[in-house]
């Protein structure tokens, strides 16, 4: 049976979202022989993530890598395979660069190295051998910065933690709540009073084969993470999917046997389809067009997640002068007040993604520090890309890029800050008061690639226990 806007067919699950959180539900729902659907505003199924192959480059204006973190990404990979190979960083990506004063350093991965760093102060070093006895945290809302500071101390917090989070979330340490925006890291210190002592014990337990899935691995998919998307695609099958569907508008059921409804504008023209259960993947700022029945204060507890901007440069040379920039990437410490977050290099960490001499360069700006530099033209970004080239990289002035791609997302990554339990209960009221209706996506769960697989396998799970 196929799903065609202008039938008034019924699914079992319709999905509403086309990114890899909704792509993933409906290929597990699939799997498990669920009749499904989804509809997708945009015209192309993907969301954040897209790839480019350009002159023989490999860029993207999204998410480059994810981290193995959970074992549902290798079961996703294992489950499409061979369409789509999984690909892991090179060893070389393991370092990282953090700039400070005029340069970038390694963060270091060995004791030596974290004695000699210029990154850490000396008191603060000294004050690591302290970690393992002070008191565990007693407050839930604590922020990523605050239990730093109180933990391992200022040098720790501007030159590891933020850099960190400027890389992961471009977001901002003293506003994101541990528990919500690095939730590992607050069960480790609950659980064991400390870092040190919770790493060494954990690195002690044994796992699972299930569980040894999971790794600190850098991934990506073969070709670019477009890749994972259109192999996700082919199998929940394209005719399940009905793109530019505008302004779609949720009517729950009037008897608990019933059936959702969904209106949406396609092609010009009203159209309807009905469903059994609804899931929605869409950011935070859509559902109050979607839930027009819902009680509104509990949408806009929802709705009102902050979102941080971000500018993205996909920066393709092809020549680096002889310089092999063997590492996943630098950040930028906010304090440093550079003009840009980081920069990834997602050539040195897969092979394939630039011509022979050459490499691509990802460089991040804006974040919740800096949201002017969305609205920066075309050439004031070239700028600051030939500024990081020569300046931050220092590659020779002759070198300048053979392609500049610069992608702006308006509104890129949730931010996890305190106001994160209003919104999840506004969440499980919705959900309770409205049973065939699951609110997915990065609203909630995690905001990274990896986060996304896990929810979408986890609610396909839920609602294969419930519909079969
Ligand atoms: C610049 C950038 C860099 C990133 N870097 C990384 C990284 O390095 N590593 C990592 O793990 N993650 C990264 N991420 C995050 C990663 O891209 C996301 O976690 C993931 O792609 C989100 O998938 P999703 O399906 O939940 O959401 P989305 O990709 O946002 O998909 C939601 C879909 O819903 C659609 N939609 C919206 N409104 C409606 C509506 N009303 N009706 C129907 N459909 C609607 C949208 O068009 C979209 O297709 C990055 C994100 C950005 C923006």
């Amino acid at each position: 049976m196929s799903l065609s806007p202008s039938d008034s067919s019924t699914r079992q699950v319709l999905i509403v979202g086309a990114g890899l959180t909704g792509l993933t539900t409906a290929f597990r729902l699939k799997c498990a022989g669920i009749d499904v659907g989804i509809l997708e505003t945009a015209d192309r199924v993907g969301g954040q993530i897209h790839s480019f192959h350009r002159d023989g480059f490999i860029y993207e204006s999204g998410p480059n890598t994810g981290a193995l973190s959970h074992p549902e990404v290798a079961e996703l990979f294992d489950a499409l395979a061979p369409a789509c190979p999984l690909v892991t960083a090179r060893p070389e990506a393991k370092s990282r660069w953090i700039w400070k004063g005029d340069r970038f350093h390694a963060l270091p991965s060995s004791l030596f190295a974290g004695l000699t760093t210029p990154l850490f102060s000396l008191v603060d070093k000294l004050r690591l051998l302290g970690e393992p006895f002070r008191r565990r945290g007693t407050d839930p809302d604590e922020t990523v910065g605050a239990l730093t500071v109180r933990r391992l101390g200022r040098s720790f917090l501007r030159n590891a933690v933020d850099p960190f989070l400027s890389g992961v979330y471009a977001g901002d340490p003293m506003r994101l709540v541990t528990r919500f925006a690095l939730p590992r890291l607050y069960a480790l210190e609950q659980t064991y009073g400390s870092f040190i002592r919770g790493a060494l014990k954990k690195a002690r337990q044994p796992k699972t084969e299930r569980e040894r899935r999971a790794t600190k691995q850098v991934f990506a998919a073969e070709g670019g993470m477009e890749r994972l998307i259109e192999t996700l695609t082919d199998r929940v099958g394209r005719d399940r999917i009905v793109l530019e569907a505008k302004h779609p508008r949720l009517t729950p059921p009037t008897t608990p046997e019933g059936l959702w409804r969904i209106d949406f504008d396609h092609a010009g023209r009203p159209a309807t389809l009905t469903a059994q259960h609804v899931v929605t993947t869409c950011p935070a700022y859509a559902l109050p067009e979607l839930l027009p029945f819902a009680d509104v204060e509990a949408v806009q507890a929802i709705a009102s997640l902050t979102y941080a901007p971000i500018v993205q440069a996909a920066v393709c040379l092809d020549d680096t002068a002889g310089r092999d920039f063997a590492a996943f990437g630098g950040l930028v410490p906010s304090a440093e007040t550079q003009p840009v977050l980081g920069i990834l290099f997602p050539s040195s960490c897969f092979a394939g993604r630039a011509p022979q001499d050459g490499a691509v360069f990802s460089v991040f700006m804006g974040g919740v520090h800096h949201p002017e530099l969305l609205d920066l033209g075309d050439e004031a970004v070239a700028d600051i890309i030939d500024d990081v080239l020569h300046r931050m990289l220092r590659l020779p002035a002759e070198i300048k890029p053979v392609r500049l791609d610069i992608f702006r997302h308006r509104r890129a990554i949730p931010q996890y800050e305190a106001s994160t339990e209003r919104r999840l209960a506004a969440v499980a009221a919705l959900e309770a008061a409205h049973p065939g209706l699951t609110l997915a996506g990065n609203l909630r769960d995690g905001i990274g690639m990896a986060d996304r697989i896990r929810q979408g396998t986890a609610v396909a799970q839920r609602l294969v226990e419930t519909l079969v």
